[in-house]
């Protein structure tokens, strides 16, 4: 691998001696790990992730996209650095009501997140890039959780919503130094101009989200980059301008992860996964006269009805509110509803609730999201636990023919996790997996 010499450079000025083992680690392969989602027992290896109770690495890199459970959202492939946001979640926010996630896709922190916290918390899973927020919601759909928002928003907008979050998460754009033996476009786009740009970028965003966090809250800030510019300093910048406290992450194992004066580093020379830093502050105190904005949803919860044509119920029936949106029939955690009606006039929200289906004419279609969902009650519909070829021909979104299963709305599902819908018509099915979502890939 061949590193930009300035890199080499300043990187020897921060590691000294130590710079040959992170060059020596850089040219070896990145370790492949997966965190597994509680969704089923599945245990893919015995060597686990040391700081993340559901992470494991992997001998090696499987075709993920030929494993229909990768797509059922029984795992999600995530570097293993990433995943000791599970201990800053576990020991710092554990009871959080309502956490942001600004910079989230393609979503291995807000699924971590919506894993670690209770599921009675509320997730804004945001992301400015619009392409890259359809590929967050698709993989936080497939991870099953109620209580997910999934936003399209520039930082600022957050602006709008004073005092909101109990924690705000901001794994910022950043140089990418940690990813270069994983993304060698990240060599490419490497320059010291870059560094100096992200760092100040990270400010930018850092400052335009601090209104949204609560007094006392909590501020996750982490890059995937070595230099202290983007880390250390501007951690610091936080404490002194914004106004925040550093809080300490207890590591009980020897971890071999590299505590700092301003938060935890991740060396692929020391901790078995790629460059990592994270660092989690306690906002000190909101500025007077910044008040949380009030809730008016009366009008929106006008469209609330009680008794759409389902042909599907969900686990804990009584836990939500059914509304028709436009035909489009979703349930809401009644405990949430104010706040999500709120958030939703505020932001522009991409998918939020659980969307059970449409109506159209008489009939009710239901939705992928609910046949991925770990609320549907799999009892209320008819199920078909099909072989590998039929799975893979599903979720390519192929015809595929089931003469002997009942016909009408079907829920496909392959080792017992639910994949999504077919009409059964008989001679042939109506394939409704979504278009965007198909495996393109010939397998
Ligand atoms: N948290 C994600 C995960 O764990 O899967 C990875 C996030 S990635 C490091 C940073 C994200 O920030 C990218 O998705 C990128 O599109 C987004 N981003 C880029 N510029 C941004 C900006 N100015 N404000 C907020 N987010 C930005």
């Amino acid at each position: 691998m061949l590193l930009p010499e300035a890199f080499i450079n300043r990187t020897k000025e921060l590691l000294g001696e130590e710079f040959e083992a992170l060059e020596k680690a850089l040219n070896s392969p990145p370790p492949t790990s997966i965190r597994v989602n509680t969704k089923m027992n599945y245990l893919p290896s015995t060597e686990k992730v040391k700081w993340c109770e559901t992470g494991y690495y992997l001998n090696e890199r499987p075709l993920f996209t030929a494993d229909p459970l990768f797509h059922a959202g029984v795992y999600y492939v995530q570097e293993a650095s990433s995943m000791f946001l599970h201990q800053v979640v576990k020991q710092h926010f554990p009871n959080a009501r309502s956490v942001l996630d600004l910079c989230a896709a393609p979503g291995g922190k807000s699924t971590l997140l919506s894993q670690t916290l209770p599921e009675t918390s509320l997730l804004i899973s945001n992301e400015v890039v619009r392409s890259r927020a359809y590929i967050l919601a698709e993989n936080l759909i497939k991870w099953g959780n109620p209580n997910i928002i999934v936003t399209n928003n520039e930082p600022k907008d957050f602006g709008n919503i004073p005092g909101f979050f109990d924690a705000v998460v901001v794994d910022a754009p950043c140089s990418g130094e940690g990813m270069f033996r994983k993304d060698t476009g990240a060599i490419e786009e490497w320059s010291e101009y870059n560094v100096t740009l992200c760092a100040s970028r990270q400010r930018e965003i850092l400052s335009s989200v601090w209104d949204t966090l609560k007094n006392e809250g909590i501020l996750v800030y982490s890059t995937c980059t070595f230099n202290r510019e983007e880390n250390e300093e501007n951690v610091k910048w936080i404490c002194k301008e914004l106004g925040a406290d550093l809080l300490r992450v207890n590591q009980t194992e020897n971890t071999g992860i590299t505590a700092t004066e301003y938060g935890y580093r991740f060396y692929p020379h020391k901790t078995r996964g790629e460059g990592f830093f994270i660092s989690v502050l306690k906002k000190k105190t909101l500025p007077p006269g910044l008040k949380r904005k009030k809730k008016d949803d009366k009008k929106s919860i006008k469209s609330v009805t009680k008794e759409p044509v389902l042909t599907l119920s969900l686990q804990e029936s009584d836990r939500w509110t059914v509304i028709n949106e436009n035909n489009q029939i979703k349930a809401y955690d009644t405990e949430y509803l104010s706040d999500i009606l709120f958030l939703n006039k505020e932001l522009k929200t991409m998918h939020s609730g659980l969307l059970l289906g449409e109506v159209k004419g008489s009939s009710f279609i239901p939705s992928a999201s609910i046949a991925l969902s770990k609320k549907l009650n799999r009892d209320s519909t008819e199920v078909v636990d099909v072989d590998y070829q039929t799975a893979i021909s599903f979720l390519r979104k192929d015809a595929i023919t089931l003469p002997n299963a009942a016909r009408g709305h079907l829920l496909i599902s392959y080792k017992g996790q639910s994949l999504g819908w077919v009409k059964n018509m008989g001679n042939r099915c109506n394939n409704l997996y979504p278009h965007e979502w198909r495996i393109r890939m010939k397998i």
